[in-house]
């Protein structure tokens, strides 16, 4: 049985005080999280304020940066490293977003560089799949979703510290959500590819989020799915009362 994961990426939103007030008001939340993981992923600046709001809850609320650098230190001008991301309070790291692989052009090869180093120092990964719209409508969605999957995890022995985010390009911070059926087809074309490479066992436990344009309205259409096992949440992750309404789907 696969726990429901629900993780806010909060992008470039929100200054310090406005993410911790943010990470307070979700943990104060009515929230059953022996039912339900919970994950926020605040700018990198704001991972020590958001980190302490959550400590001082007392709830067992995950905090995530967004992304990381593969190198620990050196002379990487403008990079954050993972043992940086560690020290501020991040257990978890948002990988291969599609704005990072669209607006900053970051390749599956690099993206699979991050993911190792990310598993190696304990991290959980969140690894972000999915589509553009031309492909979707060329019919060549499946194919895209896989090879990057493929390529992202590639080498990748346990994927026990992964979950996967697959997240249709067009649908992110659009208002077009996928249809639950056309995630759910995908969802399963994941977990059949997962199969293949990882065997049954770690298939039906690697959890898959859905994400694009989630929202408390059409968030439990999308969990009555096989294979949807939470979601990653953006624009409706802003606010306390919309996300806390998701996580309580
Ligand atoms: C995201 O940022 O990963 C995302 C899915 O955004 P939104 O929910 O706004 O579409």
């Amino acid at each position: 049985m696969r726990k429901p994961l629900i993780a806010a990426n909060w992008k470039m939103f929100l200054n310090v005080k406005e993410a911790a007030d943010l990470a307070g008001a979700v943990c104060n939340g009515n929230t059953d999280y022996s039912k339900t993981d919970v994950m926020l992923a605040p700018s990198f600046t704001n991972i020590t304020a958001v980190s302490e709001a959550v400590k001082s809850s007392g709830k067992p609320v995950i905090v995530a940066a967004q992304n990381v650098y593969t190198e620990e230190s050196g002379a990487f001008t403008g990079e954050v490293s993972i043992p940086m991301i560690k020290g501020a309070g991040a257990g978890a790291v948002i990988l291969g977003h599609s704005e990072r692989r669209n607006v900053f052009k970051e390749t599956d090869e690099f993206i699979n560089a991050k993911v190792h180093k990310s598993i190696e120092a304990g991290l959980t990964v969140v690894l972000c799949v999915g589509e553009l719209l031309q492909e979707r409508e060329a019919g060549v969605a499946f194919e895209v979703v896989l090879a990057q999957l493929g390529k992202s995890l590639a080498g990748v022995k346990d994927l026990n510290k992964v979950v996967i985010a697959y997240e249709p390009v067009w649908a992110i911070g659009t208002g077009k959500t996928a249809s639950p059926e056309d995630a759910q087809a995908m969802h399963a074309e994941i977990r059949r590819f997962i199969t293949r490479i990882y065997g049954e066992h770690t298939a039906k436990s690697v959890r898959i989020l859905y994400g694009g344009s989630v929202k408390p309205d059409n968030i439990a259409d999308l969990m009555k799915k096989d294979d949807i096992d939470g979601a990653l949440v953006g624009g409706a992750s802003l606010k306390a009362d919309s996300f806390l309404k998701i996580i309580n789907f």
